[in-house]
């Protein structure tokens, strides 16, 4: 089949690589019909994060199409529209029955093969899912399948940033990045009732994004963000920052945005070895840190039940669709945020393939 594998940094090429077999009997093959980049993605790209193997199988965002079931699996058949968190998990270990699905004692991350152990990733024709019973969510015909796409990772994400706050609705709230997660946040934000929120950004087309989801938008790049939320809030600074980006300085800056006794939720995934800010300036103000990957199947379950995506235009943030062929342009572009783009997504087009089981 064809996928879009890491080859070396910056190096992201559309490959010809093995069909994903059935190897465990609660696997399923799934057919991907849409796979989104991710800024994580990016760290990857970048070789912010490293010890990828080359060769690996990009991509955790996607939607698609059983073709094949392990024998033990029981929720889903061939032709099931199906979305994946962007973790794979058990559905009975102590983590998932506490709802943080993303810490799994036996889950994996999509995309990602260390040293030959690992799982490979969406951004291809087919993909071999684990646990697919705890870890896959049926695609009902109310959502489409860009919905179900963001459902695996950013709304899912943006929201859990957003709940970690803890909201109030005469609260002060600021969300740093105004990428697909940031929006995201500012989307969840307002759902669970911010009514004063802002977003920071420097590019600014992402941030009349952020307004148009309902955030003050603040451009970093053309004043002191730092000294506009002192005044507006008489010096006392935030009640709750939201962090999507993943870098010292978005710490920094969410850190010195917060009151004493705020909340700072991070979701940006952070490559530093060291905190932005010490114990010391911490303590001093009492703040509650708030950080760590998605739980997404805990998430994506939540919003199907409370009908969040019909209430959210969560769609609107997707701008590019390339084919998968196009993929190693579609990173180019997303990275250098060329022609607009905020959210893009590969529409795959899957050759007819036998798909063999080794059980
Ligand atoms: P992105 O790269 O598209 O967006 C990041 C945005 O932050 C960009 O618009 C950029 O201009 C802005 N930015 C950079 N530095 C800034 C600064 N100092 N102040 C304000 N804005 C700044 O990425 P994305 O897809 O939105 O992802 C955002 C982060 O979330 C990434 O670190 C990604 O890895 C992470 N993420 C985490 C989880 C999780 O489970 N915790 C899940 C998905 C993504
Ligand atoms: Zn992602
Ligand atoms: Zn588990």
């Amino acid at each position: 089949m064809h996928a879009l594998t890491f080859e070396a940094v910056e190096t992201i090429r559309y490959s010809t690589v093995p069909d994903p077999v059935l190897l465990s009997p609660s696997d399923v093959i799934v057919k991907v019909n849409l796979a989104g980049i991710c800024g994580s993605d990016l760290h990857i790209y970048h070789g912010r994060e490293t010890g990828l193997d080359k060769g690996t199988v990009m991509g955790h965002e996607f939607v698609g199409e059983v073709v094949d079931t392990g024998s033990e699996v029981k929720k889903f058949r061939t032709g099931d529209r199906v979305l994946s968190p962007f973790t794979t998990s058990c559905g009975e270990c102590f983590y998932c029955h506490i709802g943080l699905t993303c810490r799994c004692e036996k889950g994996s991350l999509y995309g990602w093969v260390e040293q030959g152990a690992g799982l490979h990733g969406a951004q291809a024709e087919y993909v071999r899912v684990p646990m697919a019973d705890s870890t896959l969510v049926p695609l009902s015909h109310d959502l489409t399948q860009e919905e179900g796409l963001l459902m695996g990772d950013v709304f899912s994400t943006g929201f859990f940033c957003a709940d970690n706050v803890n909201i109030q609705p005469d609260g002060l709230y600021v969300v740093i990045g105004c990428g697909p997660v940031g929006l995201m946040a500012v989307t969840g934000a307002r759902f669970l009732g911010a009514e004063k929120l802002y977003a920071i950004d420097t590019v600014p087309y992402r941030l009349k994004k952020a307004e148009q989801l309902g955030a003050v938008p603040l451009n970093a790049g053309s004043f002191n963000v730092r000294d506009y939320i002192m005044e507006i809030t008489g010096g006392r600074g935030a009640d709750g920052v939201m962090e999507a980006v993943g870098s010292e300085n978005s710490l920094r800056l969410a850190f010195d945005l917060l009151r004493p006794g705020g909340v700072l939720s991070s979701v940006g995934v952070h490559t530093s070895e060291k905190f932005s800010f010490s114990p010391v300036e911490g303590y001093n103000k009492n703040i509650t840190y708030k950080s760590g990957r998605c739980p997404a199947r805990f998430y994506a379950e939540k919003l199907i039940r409370e009908a969040a995506v019909q209430r959210c235009n969560i769609s609107s943030i997707i701008t590019h669709r390339f084919s998968l062929g196009q993929g190693s342009r579609a990173y180019e572009v997303f990275d250098r945020k060329l022609e607009d783009c905020i959210k893009p997504v590969l529409e795959v087009k899957s050759k007819k393939c036998e798909v063999r089981s080794k059980k």
